[in-house]
């Protein structure tokens, strides 16, 4: 729009709407029942800004010439409607504060309350312009400022709400059922307006609040605006024409009658609507609870899993490391199986140690507690470093692990002790998640300032979902029936380690059963300097001689130190021991030549412990005593067993009368068969 163009239109909208309003009802030429205009000057003033009113002010001057005034005599009543709209302008948008969606009470009220007190401006200087001009009877003052009052505010009331919310409220989108109701309320309140106005019996004018009721609860601030600018057209015709409950002797009546329900149907929609946007808001917040609510639920269910997985994993190598010393009591000093049962101690005894390191260093990051101890390190020799550090678990897995060393020294700044933690970590689970016979590459790339160093495997893969998620604390892969090991610190560990170093740390894998490849990217030091670190010595492993045995003993568990323990331990003893790692083989193994007793783990690598007792007891005649022998020791782990088909449960780890107790208790199950 050009710059006068709104000008323009005010000034010939409100010279229009003025001139109609003149002649439908005109009293004393000037006055009339439902002064419009100041309604357009009002809602015109607050959409487009006060400077505004040289329109309003000329339209004004102009009707009121036009209409018969004398000059000064129309230049005071244009000033006084003037004013009028400024005085209104002011207090909708500076103290009420106007929205133009006009869904709030203040706002409405707000409206009511200017429609009520600027009139007195313009009624005050019309009724003293006419009174000195003459053009007023003494004796009609009274009459006339009430009339010049009750239509002023009557045309602001019908006419500043509905040109807002039309034309500045936000955009109309509602569903086609809501058209169609709004539609619909629309005519009733059109039907009934014309039932009450347009029929020369006299019907009750109150009627019209029920239609305008629905309007208001359904349809909100815009229908209630558009049916009620509808109902006062129709009551305002119907009653000039001599129809309806006022008759041309009740147009006072009438305006008032206008003005109640124009005032109570717009606070009503607006309390309507606040309720309304009050209901969204509280469900808003019910929905915010419960998702918090749930979220701490959740976390409190990771943290007590992890627990029970901690202690778990804690058992695992402590039912190791207590099988062992068993056997080492029972072998003379300087046996030769000695160093072998004491390296076995020794590497459970570290992996516990980290283990817990790994929880304390989590819990550390946690609370801010762990700081790095920077240094400028050359790569190569934390990779040695981690290299001889999970040398024994690449063996007994029987991986390859290549190592693609970078042809030039690479040096960073970082606390070697923290990358080899992270190497370490990526190194183990890369073999941990590798079927046996696996190969695992690590190897270096350089890009501008950085060094990304990838670990990558040929294992079980991690789906592109779950690539997000592993890096969560707690979190662990559930893969069908396969055991997990670990608790689920490792990967967020090494995350926040990564991260503290100022690196990045992204895995790639092209899907389950596709291998997996985790990239660490950190900088590189811009100074050069060699630390010295120390290669670690690894211990020797030799093989324990057999003795003679007597009962037959089928030791099934996938930790294969664990398992290779007891057996020795039981074997020590004189019973006849195998050894198998997956429930498969136990099985197989079982069903070929059934033992006396069965020591099951029940988390095994393919199918549990649970479906090895169910697949074993298919056969009625199966003979076995099963006994289960895992870390999971809560009461209701041992009825599960029990109720799976287990003659009994034992929780890691057991020590060797424990076990012999067991037997003995057992007995009489194969002694029977
Ligand atoms: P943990 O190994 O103790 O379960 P981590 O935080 O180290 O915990 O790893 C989280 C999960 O990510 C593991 O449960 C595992 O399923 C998956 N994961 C980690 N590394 C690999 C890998 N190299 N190949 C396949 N899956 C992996």
């Amino acid at each position: 729009m050009r710059r006068f163009e709104p000008y323009l239109l005010l000034f010939i909208l409100y010279f229009v709407v003025g001139r109609i309003g003149l002649t439908i009802a005109p009293m004393w030429g000037l006055a009339t029942l439902l002064w419009l205009p100041s309604g357009v000057a009002l809602a015109a003033l607050v959409i487009g800004g006060w400077r505004l009113w040289p329109a309003v002010f000329a339209a004004a001057f102009a009707l009121y010439a036009t209409a018969g005034a004398g000059f000064f005599p129309a230049l005071f009543l244009g000033v006084g409607n003037t004013i009028e709209a400024l005085v209104g302008t002011y207090i909708l948008s500076h103290i009420v504060g106007l929205h133009y969606n006009l869904r709030h009470v203040r706002d409405n009220l707000g409206l009511v309350a200017v429609s009520l007190v600027t009139p007195i401006v313009s009624t005050s200087i019309a009724t003293a312009t006419l009174v000195l001009s003459g053009d007023l009877p003494p004796h009609t003052v009274i009459e006339f400022a009430l009339v010049w009052w009750i239509a002023s505010a009557t045309g602001i009331i019908i006419a500043t709400p509905f040109v807002v919310k039309w034309l500045k409220g936000p955009k109309f989108d509602r569903t086609p059922a809501q058209y169609a109701e709004l539609a619909v309320a629309l005519l009733a309140v059109f039907l009934i307006s014309l039932f009450i106005f347009w029929t020369p019996t006299n019907q009750l004018a109150y009627y019209l609040c029920i239609p305008l009721t629905w309007v208001a609860l359904r349809t909100g601030p815009r229908g209630i605006t558009l049916a009620l600018v509808m109902a006062s057209a129709l009551a305002t015709i119907g009653t000039l024409q001599g129809n309806g409950p006022y008759g041309l002797t009740g147009l006072f009546a009438l305006s008032v009658y206008l003005y109640t329900i124009c005032a109570l149907f717009l606070t009503f929609t607006s309390t309507v609507e606040e309720r309304k946007e009050a209901q969204k808001e509280l469900a808003k917040h019910v929905d915010e609870l419960e998702q918090a609510l749930s979220k701490i639920s959740s976390e409190d269910e990771a943290k007590k899993n992890f627990l029970a997985i901690l202690a778990h994993e804690l058992r695992n190598p402590l039912a190791a490391m207590l099988s062992s010393v068993e056997l080492l009591r029972l072998q003379k000093a300087g046996s030769e199986e000695t160093p072998a049962l004491v390296h076995t101690i020794g590497e459970h005894v570290h992996a516990m140690r980290s283990m817990l390191d790994d929880v304390l260093d989590i819990s550390r990051i946690s609370r801010n507690k762990l700081t790095l101890r920077k240094e400028v390190v050359a790569l190569d020799l934390i990779v040695d470093r981690c290299v001889h550090s999970t040398e024994s678990i690449f063996r007994n897995r029987r991986h390859k692990l290549l190592v693609h060393k970078s042809p030039h020294p690479l040096f960073i700044e970082a606390d070697p002790i923290r990358i080899e933690q992270i190497l370490v970590n990526l190194l183990n689970n890369a073999a941990k998640y590798t079927d046996p016979g696996g190969r695992i590459e690590l190897s270096f790339s350089r890009d501008k300032g950085t060094i990304a160093v990838h670990v990558k495997d040929n294992g079980i893969g991690i789906s592109k979902s779950m690539q997000k998620r592993i890096f969560e604390p707690f979190f662990q892969i559930q893969r069908g029936k396969l055991a997990t090991e670990g608790l689920g610190v490792g990967l967020p560990l090494t995350r926040q380690l990564v991260d503290m170093h100022k690196g990045t740390i992204e895995v790639k894998s092209q899907g389950e059963g596709r291998g997996s490849e985790f990239i660490v990217t950190l900088p590189l030091a811009a100074k050069n300097q060699r630390p010295a670190i120390k290669p670690i010595s690894s211990a020797k492993n030799k093989t324990l001689r057999a003795v003679k045995n007597t009962r037959s003993i089928l030791v099934v568990d996938d930790n294969e130190a664990a398992a290779l323990a007891i057996s020795r331990l039981l074997t020590l003893r004189g019973h006849s021991v195998r050894t198998v790692y997956t429930g498969t083989a136990a099985v197989e193994e079982a069903r070929r030549q059934p033992p006396d007793i069965l020591i099951l783990d029940i988390g095994l690598p393919d199918i549990d412990g649970y479906e090895v007792t169910h697949q074993l007891l298919l056969d009625p005649l199966f003979p076995s005593a099963i006994i289960a022998l895992t870390g999971f020791g809560q009461t209701e782990d041992k009825e599960k067993a029990i109720n799976a088909g287990f003659h009994y449960h034992l929780t890691k780890p057991v020590g060797l009368q424990e076990l012999e107790k067991t037997f003995k208790k057992v007995e009489h199950i194969y002694a029977s068969t």
